[in-house]
């Protein structure tokens, strides 16, 4: 599942002319890996498993590309990071965060996303960005 994944993120870089180094690659690869959000500061002390030279601009510089090319997502509340599920293009999303096993889903509705936005237009709001981030127990919790 994940090298399909690697695969078919090298092959949209390709695609757009985009450098995906063997940082990128291995930083998309633990992300993928991992269960739930991860921060960056996880990720380093993973990286540093096979690169010791790895330094936090070195993943800071990774989770940006990552970010442009929508294979990742920022999880504000846990100030960390997710692998995309599906690397479309430019995509809204949120987040359903379980408190106990950490794991994160994302889900796209389009209606959570219009209701934000007639919201904003009745308020004479202009919406640059927004996160939709809910909280409480995943299925395999609640049965816990
Ligand atoms: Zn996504
Ligand atoms: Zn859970």
């Amino acid at each position: 599942m994940t090298n399909i994944l690697l695969n078919r993120a090298q092959a949209l870089c390709d695609a757009r002319g985009a450098r995906f180094t063997a940082t990128r690659r291995k930083v998309l690869d633990l992300m993928l890996e991992h269960a739930g959000a991860i921060s960056a500061y996880d990720l380093l002390d993973n990286l540093r498993a096979t690169d010791p030279s790895a330094k936090p601009p070195t993943v800071y510089r990774a989770l940006d590309f990552l970010l442009e090319q929508h294979f990742i997502h920022r999880v504000e509340s846990q100030n960390a990071f997710i692998a995309c599920n599906d690397f479309s293009d430019d995509h809204q999303l949120q987040l359903y965060i379980c408190e106990k096993c950490h794991d994160v889903q994302e889900v796209h509705s389009q209606q959570i996303l219009q209701s934000i936005y007639d919201q904003a237009r009745m308020n004479d709001f202009e919406v640059k960005s927004q996160t939709v981030e809910a909280f409480g127990l995943c299925h395999q919790c609640r049965l816990d």
